[in-house]
């Protein structure tokens, strides 16, 4: 188990993008829950720091909650590959997906418990009775109930879920079962996601994104050039291109001359192109092929400017996703079978993942510059890749799967796509969407509206503060 230092930071920047009373709001709750929790500890367990949606909001939620005075730490378990094989299952099985297996053993719950009980040694005596603990999704929950055991109110953050119920997910909930009837409460993006047999308190609690940080604060237009350019993904026409970013600690960053993100030795890509993107990791569930693919074989229904880029984060440096290597060399060898000409117009790129900060930087200059943004999900918990270019005005095209549905409203702030794995109608939506500026700016504009009404930090760490007083409250 390790910490993840993050310092401290003010709520009152929410006052750059909010109303006066929104702000207000805000404060008065922030002090409510630093008054309740004087004495205690926040601790949240997750699997990984860096790459996905979890790491990407505690980044942010937890200085919030430092900078409200309540003392909140992150901690990340360590696992063998082994045992991430073994959430992987798990992830894969709660979405209705067999994954490599279909099923989970005994061995497998003896070495997940096995690996968690290690972590658990030695860190647990520092959790006191009354300190509030959030296990984030599968790969923690088997932590319950040593740490019930310790007085802590324990909740348990489900960030992923399925729409439909079958035998898949009901065979991984039936291994989650009976860690889950240890908990206080549960957290789930979506209330469909919560099974019905569960005792403990249920909380519905949508993700958000920070407007603040290095993913989504404001770029200029020359600091957009200039990432891109410096990063080998985007030649740039002309000016000179800024290469500085803020880190989340308020220091100065720059952005590093990287060579071969776009693989297969590809250069990059012409100033001019308009680019159809997605960001995800490498996960059949995100699809990235099936897009490479739709894309492909339709390029005739797209302007001839358009170009597809498919963004995701250098593998080596997602630990708890076994199968990302896998998946992006299935995208791969997508490409050498495509007649060249259809070859130069789709990318592929993995972004360096040991600078978080850089690779937000990268990620926001990648949905600024993009044309229309993709996110043909199968399956979504809630989708921050989505949540993320609706901030920054893009238009989207995205599955209408679970999260993303409660973002876009079809036809206002996105097009959805009904059927995932339909790769015509795909093409055909993106195609449309991509040759109508008009349509593209009424649904930028619509989406960045959606995202502040509904989808800001504020509202996420209100929710948080009124559960932790009301558990701490008994
Ligand atoms: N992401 C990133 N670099 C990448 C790919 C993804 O920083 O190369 C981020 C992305 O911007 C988003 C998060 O990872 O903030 C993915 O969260 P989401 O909720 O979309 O999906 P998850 O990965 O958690 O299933």
């Amino acid at each position: 188990m390790r910490e993840v230092s993050v310092g401290p930071v003010a709520l009152d920047r929410f006052a750059q993008v909010l109303p006066r009373e929104r702000v207000d709001h805000l404060r008065e709750v922030a002090l409510r829950t630093a008054q309740a929790l004087s004495g205690h500890t926040v601790w949240n367990v997750s699997s990984t720091e860096r790459g996905g949606g979890v790491a990407e909001m505690l980044q942010v939620l937890v200085g919030y909650g430092r900078g409200a005075g309540v003392d909140t730490r992150w901690f990340v378990i360590d696992g063998d590959d082994r045992f991430f094989a073994v959430t992987k299952r798990l992830h894969n099985l709660l979405h209705g997906f067999p994954g490599d297996r279909d099923h989970l053993d005994p061995a497998d719950e003896e070495h997940y418990l096995e690996v968690l009980a290690r972590n658990l040694d030695g860190w647990q005596g520092r959790v006191r009775p009354g300190d509030v603990v959030l296990l984030h999704d599968p790969q923690t929950a088997g932590m319950a109930r040593a740490l019930r055991e310790r007085g802590a109110h324990v909740i348990w953050r489900c960030h992923i879920g399925s729409d439909r119920a079958d035998a898949c997910t009901a065979r991984g909930w039936e291994f989650l079962r009976p860690f889950l009837e240890q908990v206080n409460a549960c957290v789930f993006s979506r209330k469909e996601y919560a099974p019905t047999w569960l005792t403990a308190q249920v909380v519905v609690i949508a993700p958000s994104l920070d407007p603040f940080s290095a993913k989504n604060a404001p770029m200029t237009p020359a600091s957009i050039r200039g990432a891109l350019d410096r990063a080998g993904i985007i030649a740039r026409a002309d000016g000179d291109g800024n290469l500085a970013f803020v880190r989340r600690d308020g220091t100065a960053g720059m952005v590093r001359a990287h060579h071969g993100l776009l693989l297969d030795e590809e250069g990059p890509l012409p100033p001019d192109a308009d680019v159809l993107l997605q960001v995800s990791r490498w996960d059949h569930l995100k699809d990235m092929a099936g897009v490479l693919t739709a894309v492909a074989s339709h390029l005739d229904l797209f302007p001839d400017d358009v170009h597809l880029l498919l963004v995701g984060p250098d593998v080596r440096g997602v630990t708890d996703d076994p199968e990302g290597a896998q998946v992006l060399e299935e995208c791969r060898q997508l490409r050498p079978a495509l007649p060249s000409a259809t070859r130069a117009r789709v990318h592929l790129c993995c972004l360096p993942m040991d600078d978080v900060d850089e690779n937000a930087h990268l990620v926001n200059a990648l949905q600024r510059h993009a044309g229309v943004v993709a996110q043909k999900s199968l399956m979504e918990g809630f989708g921050l890749t989505v949540t993320e270019p609706m901030w920054k005005h893009r238009p989207l095209v995205a599955s209408a799967v679970g999260g993303i549905v409660d973002q876009i409203e079809d036809g206002v702030s996105g097009v959805l796509l009904h059927d995932p794995r339909d790769l015509d109608r795909f093409a055909v939506l993106a195609a449309e969407l991509l040759a109508d500026p008009d349509r593209r700016s009424r649904m930028g504009a619509a989406a960045h509206e959606r995202v502040l009404h509904h989808f800001l930090g504020d509202r996420h760490l209100m929710q948080y503060g009124e559960l932790f007083t009301s558990l701490v409250a008994g």
